[in-house]
């Protein structure tokens, strides 16, 4: 099915028309930004990387009884899905403390919480996007109470998936970031992509808080071997080189 005109280009993604009015095709980039773009840079490789893992995680989460947007990979940088229109709302659940959750709470990185926290961010580049409140997020009007009770369900049907997938991988899964969007029939269906770049993801066989990192914070703290780290990623995901350790 060929490309036909650009829709939409993301930071990570472009998104293309198709012949078919209810698929788009999902370029994946492996252009590379961080801190709501102040930071960007190229990682080599990430977009098939991203591609791959993405669409296995999809079908993981099919096969359990998730709806998602995941149609096929039709080549190694490029997803075919469902065409959705986007709920501009990023929803995180975290299972251990990292990233904006320490800074803006004190709790240090590494804290194992006490249940898997749900958060809403309002997805608004020039506002930053923000963490919203319950009142807020009703405020806004982004999506229906019934929406956001679904999407929290869901988000934490898909932490528990995903949590035991990546641990028979050797990965814990310490926090990720999902989007999810509405079909023609408003049906929620997951979107976006699940890949290093969304998931922050620790090596269980290394205790070194640096040389563990598997995802985005190598870029975003320059760690190195960012390619390198989601090629590992890959191949644990893929069941291949499980239980390697780094070199
Ligand atoms: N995340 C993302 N896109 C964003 C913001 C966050 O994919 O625009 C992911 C991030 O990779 C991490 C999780 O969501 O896995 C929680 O991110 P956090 O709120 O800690 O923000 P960060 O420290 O990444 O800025």
């Amino acid at each position: 099915m060929a490309a036909q005109q650009k829709l939409y280009e993301g930071k990570a993604k472009i998104l293309y028309t198709t012949e078919d009015p209810d698929i788009l095709l999902s370029y994946f980039k492996d252009d590379a930004t961080a801190f709501n773009a102040q930071k960007r840079g190229s990682i080599a490789g990430k977009g098939e990387i991203n591609c791959a893992i993405s669409s296995h995680l999809f079908q993981v989460l099919e096969a359990a009884g998730v709806p998602t947007h995941f149609v096929d990979r039709l080549a190694p940088d490029q997803m075919r899905v469902k065409a959705v229109k986007i709920v501009p709302l990023e929803v995180v659940v975290r299972n251990i403390a990292a990233g904006s959750l320490c800074q803006q709470t004190g709790l240090q990185l590494g804290t194992i919480l006490k249940q898997p926290l749900v958060e809403f961010f309002y997805k608004n580049d020039a506002l930053g996007d923000p963490l919203l409140t319950p009142d807020r997020l009703s405020l806004l009007d982004l999506a229906t109470t019934e929406q956001v009770a679904q999407m929290r369900s869901l988000a934490l049907k898909i932490n528990q998936i995903l949590s035991a997938f990546f641990g028979q991988c050797g990965i814990t899964l310490v926090d990720f970031k999902l989007e999810f969007g509405l079909d023609h029939q408003q049906r929620l269906l997951l979107a976006d992509e699940i890949s290093p770049d969304t998931c922050r993801l620790w090596d269980q066989a290394e205790t070194d808080p640096q040389r563990r990192v598997m995802d985005k914070d190598r870029f975003r703290q320059d760690l190195g071997h960012v390619e390198a780290a989601y090629q590992r990623v890959l191949e644990r995901v893929l069941g291949i080189g499980q239980f390697l350790t780094d070199d």
